[in-house]
C-alpha cells in the first residue's frame, strides 16, 4: 500500500491552501474531502482579508505576508481569486461613542480611520445616515473564497497531488502514532495527517479521544442573485457581538456545555453585514448561534426575517432584494492561538484550523507549515506549542 507523506482532511480554504503548499515542497499529498460541492464556511464567506488587523508582532508579520501572497496568488496558481482591495466600512451605532470604538482598533497594523456620517455616505451611498454615528474605514483585501479554494485545488492537482471525495471516518492508529486514515471505501497510510475539517475537526478528533479547544457557531446568511444595485464596500458592524459570544463560549463554565450533545451555549445574534461580489451577487448576513449539535438545521425563515430587518436599518435598499437564506458551520478558537501544529502526546497527527480572520492568516500560515514540515523548523510555526 502506498504511504503518503501527508494526508490533509478537508478541502475548505485551509485544507486547500495547506495541501497546495505541502505539494509545492515536493511532498506526496492526499487531500480527502467528504463532499463533492461542499457548502461550507468557505462557500459562504464574505471573502474579506483583514491584513490591516494584526496587533502582535506575529500577526503583523503574517498580515504583511498575506497581502503579498494574495496579491500574487492568482498568477502563482494560474487560477481566479478575484483579489482586489476595497474599503471596509465598520458601522458605529448611533448610541455609541465613535472615539471609544476607534480605540478598540488602535493596536492594529493599520488602524481604521473615523468618518463622520456625511463622509461615510460619500464613501458608501447605500448607508442609512439616520442609523449610524459615523463609520470606521480601512483598506481591506477581498477575495472570492470559493474560487480561491478552487484555484488552490487545481494548482495542487497540477503539482501531482491527489484528491479523493471520501468522508474520513476514523484515524488509523498504531500505538502512540497516527499512521493514516480510514474512509468508508479505503484505508490510506501516511507519515503525517493534518485535520483541516473546520467546525467538524473537534467532533472528528473527539471520536478518537483527542480533545482540542476548538468551537463552532451556526451561521446563516442570505445569498442573492446578481443585482443591479452597487455596493462599493464591505459593510460590517464596528462592534462585533459575534466575537463577544465566541469569547463567552470559551469560558470554562460554558466549555463544559460544549461537550453536551445539543446544548444551546449562546443565543442567536443578528449582525448586519453585506458584500457584493464581482459578478453582482450579494451575501447579506448574518445570524450566529452557538449550539453544540452540528446537525441542527436552524429555522431559516426566521433567520431571513431577522437579517432583512437588520439590513433594513443600515442598508435599506438591500432589505427586500431577492435571495435565499443558507446555513453553515464556522470554526473558531482563542483568537490569540490559532490551532496550528502537532497534537500533544500523539505522533503523526496535526491540526490547522480555528483562525480568526482565516482568509488573512491561512495562506501565510500554510506556507510556514509546509516549510516546517520539510525542514523540521520554521520561525513562525515554532512559536505555537503542541495542541492539547
Ligand atoms: C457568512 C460568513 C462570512 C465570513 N466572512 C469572512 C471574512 O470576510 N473573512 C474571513 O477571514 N473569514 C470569514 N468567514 C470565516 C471563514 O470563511 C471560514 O472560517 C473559513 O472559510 C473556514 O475554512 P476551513 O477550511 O477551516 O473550514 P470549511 O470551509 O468549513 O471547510 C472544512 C471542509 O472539511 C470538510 N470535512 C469535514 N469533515 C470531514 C471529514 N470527516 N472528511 C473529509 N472532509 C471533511 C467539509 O466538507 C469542508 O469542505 C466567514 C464565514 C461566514 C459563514
Amino acid at each position: 500500500m502506498k504511504t503518503y507523506d501527508w494526508i490533509v482532511v478537508g478541502a475548505g480554504i485551509t485544507g486547500a491552501a495547506l495541501a497546495y503548499e505541502l505539494a509545492k515542497q515536493g511532498l506526496h499529498v492526499l487531500l480527502l474531502e467528504k463532499e463533492k460541492n461542499p457548502h461550507s464556511a468557505t462557500y459562504y464567506s464574505y471573502g474579506g482579508v483583514a491584513y490591516w488587523s494584526g496587533s502582535t508582532p506575529l500577526t503583523r508579520q503574517l498580515c504583511q505576508e498575506s497581502k503579498h501572497i494574495l496579491g500574487n496568488l492568482s498568477q502563482e496558481l494560474d487560477g481566479e481569486t478575484e483579489y482586489r482591495e476595497l474599503n471596509l466600512v465598520l458601522t458605529i451605532p448611533q448610541d455609541r461613542d465613535p472615539e471609544t470604538i476607534r480605540q478598540n482598533y488602535a493596536n492594529c497594523l493599520n488602524p481604521p480611520d473615523y468618518l463622520t456620517v456625511e463622509k461615510a455616505i460619500e464613501l458608501e451611498p447605500l448607508l442609512n445616515c439616520n442609523e449610524i454615528a459615523g463609520v470606521l474605514t480601512v483598506a481591506h483585501g477581498h477575495i472570492h473564497a470559493q474560487k480561491t479554494t478552487r484555484a488552490y485545488l487545481q494548482a495542487f492537482l497540477r503539482l501531482g497531488g491527489t484528491i479523493a471525495i471520501e468522508p474520513v471516518l476514523n484515524l488509523l492508529r498504531q500505538n502512540e502514532r497516527i499512521i493514516g486514515v480510514i474512509t468508508a471505501k479505503n484505508t490510506y497510510q501516511s507519515e503525517n495527517t493534518v485535520i483541516c475539517a473546520g467546525a467538524f475537526s473537534r467532533s472528528f478528533l473527539e471520536t478518537n479521544n483527542i480533545s482540542i479547544p476548538l468551537y463552532f457557531s451556526h451561521a446563516q446568511v442570505i445569498k442573492t442573485p446578481p443585482l443591479n444595485i452597487r455596493l462599493r464596500s464591505l459593510v460590517m458592524p464596528a462592534v462585533l457581538q459575534r466575537l463577544e459570544i465566541e469569547a463567552q463560549a470559551r469560558q470554562p463554565e460554558k466549555e463544559s456545555d460544549g461537550t453536551l450533545p445539543n446544548s444551546n451555549v449562546m443565543a442567536a445574534i443578528t449582525e448586519p453585514g453585506a458584500i457584493q461580489f464581482l459578478d453582482g451577487n450579494f451575501y447579506l448576513g448574518q445570524v450566529s448561534q452557538i449550539i453544540t449539535d452540528a446537525s441542527m438545521i436552524p429555522d431559516l425563515t426566521q433567520s431571513e426575517t431577522e437579517i432583512r430587518s437588520q439590513i433594513a436599518k443600515i442598508l435599506p435598499q438591500l432589505a427586500n432584494v431577492p435571495g435565499t437564506c443558507h446555513h453553515c458551520l464556522v470554526a473558531f478558537s482563542d483568537p490569540s492561538r490559532p490551532l496550528v501544529g502537532k497534537i500533544e502526546n500523539l505522533g503523526g497527527i496535526h491540526l490547522f484550523s480555528g483562525f480568526t480572520s482565516p482568509l488573512a492568516y491561512a495562506p501565510p500560515l500554510a506556507r510556514h507549515f509546509a516549510t516546517w514540515a520539510t525542514q523540521g523548523n520554521d520561525q513562525v510555526i515554532d512559536q505555537f506549542s503542541a495542541i492539547g
